[in-house]
């Protein structure tokens, strides 16, 4: 199975951590969300590294916010062919497919354990270093699991130690294979947040991944803090709102006679055989329905087929997050259960990635 390389270590995909970065809410330099990183030292790292002693050809993947590094980067390694990929990536389950490249570094997520060994992938984190403090009174539970992206998942011992020293019972636990970090929550994972009776606490900016466990866990209370700007939120609003958004997709698409169903060609988002399965379900209820191979999803790209409704097997994210860039209704496969009556509606079932399908495969990935 997967060998697993220590903090720092080179063997498979090496990762900064919280030390190669500083925090600075102000940052002249670049405009990425909220961090500075010290490109320096992390580039030093690289060098270090025997995968890319031995490359020739490398290819850079960095988030949007990162890409005016590009000088920077060039200047440092510069013994080398660098490719800078243009296009946007997400995660660190989004590895481009028949690259001419040596090794690929991306920057700003962490490892995705159950994708097995990615042979020529180098991570580096993003975690901040910001300095916060967390109020126990603005946190209204006894006991609770505690949660964060990638972002502050190194924060998160030291949040819990703090928290229980004003009488709070806190579980920190990891998820399942599919994430790396006691707490780390993906937009496509909740695991880490799935326990008996507590509520949650997720730590983190943004609403999409303390949505994503509201919505999954619609029994349990969620709180979000952002330790940018200091504010706690409850969740509920936004769970409620999207609930109304979520059955109005399903309703459209309860009265729907063609179905597209969109099959991810990334190789940590590929599940063919959920879109299979979708294929054959619609097929049973005297429904129509195709199958569409994608790497972007977007409108344009799905303008011109004959869908009234399209369902997402990709990135969980598309059908939350980018709804309402769509034309037709975007559903996951849980919700096509419930618009054909397959399933309970009254209880919603939030689309996770557990594990994908060996397919997508790009000549990268090597099992144990
Ligand atoms: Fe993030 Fe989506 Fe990839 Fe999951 S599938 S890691 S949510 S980009």
């Amino acid at each position: 199975m997967n060998s697993r390389p220590h903090k720092g270590t080179s063997s498979q995909g090496w990762r900064l951590g919280p030390l190669g970065y500083h925090g600075s809410i102000v940052n002249s330099e670049f405009d990425i969300t909220f961090y500075k990183m010290d490109f320096s030292e992390a580039l030093e790292k690289i060098r270090e590294d025997e995968r890319f002693k031995k490359a020739k050809v490398v290819a850079i993947q960095l988030p949007e916010g990162l890409k005016r590094k590009v000088g920077e980067i060039s200047e440092k390694l510069w013994d080398k062919d660098l490719i800078f990929l243009g296009d946007p990536f997400w995660g660190a389950c989004d590895i481009p497919t028949g690259g001419n490249w040596d090794l690929l570094i991306q920057f700003g997520h962490s490892e995705i354990p159950n994708l097995g060994k990615l042979e020529r992938i180098m991570y580096v984190e993003l975690q901040e270093e910001m300095k916060f403090e967390i109020e126990c009174d603005r946190i209204p539970f006894s006991s609770l699991i505690l949660t964060s992206n990638v972002t502050y998942s190194s924060k998160l011992p030291s949040i819990k130690e703090k928290l229980e020293k004003c009488g709070k019972e806190v579980i920190l636990k990891k998820g399942d294979s599919r994430v790396f970090y006691p707490g780390q929550i993906l937009g496509c994972n909740i695991s880490a947040a799935r326990g008996e009776g507590q509520n949650v606490l997720f730590i983190g900016e943004g609403v999409f991944h303390p949505l994503g466990i509201a919505l999954g866990l619609t029994n349990k209370k969620v709180i979000s803090f952002n330790p940018r700007n200091g504010e706690y939120t409850d969740m509920e609003h936004f769970k409620r709102k999207f609930l109304n958004q979520r059955y109005n997709a399903i309703d459209l698409a309860s009265r729907a006679k063609m179905f597209g169903i969109i099959v991810s060609t990334k190789i940590g988002q590929t599940r063919f055989s959920m879109a299979s399965t979708a294929n054959r379900i619609i097929k049973q209820s005297g429904k129509k329905s195709f199958l569409v191979s994608m790497d972007l999803i977007r409108e344009e790209e799905l303008i011109n087929f004959p869908a009234d409704v399209y369902v997402n097997t990709a990135c969980p994210r598309v059908t939350i997050e980018d709804y309402q860039t769509f034309s037709k209704p975007v559903i996951t496969f849980y919700e096509l259960q419930m618009s054909l009556g397959l399933v309970d509606k009254s209880k919603y079932i939030l689309d996770e990635i557990i594990m994908t399908d060996e397919i997508g495969s790009t000549g990268v990935r090597k099992r144990d």
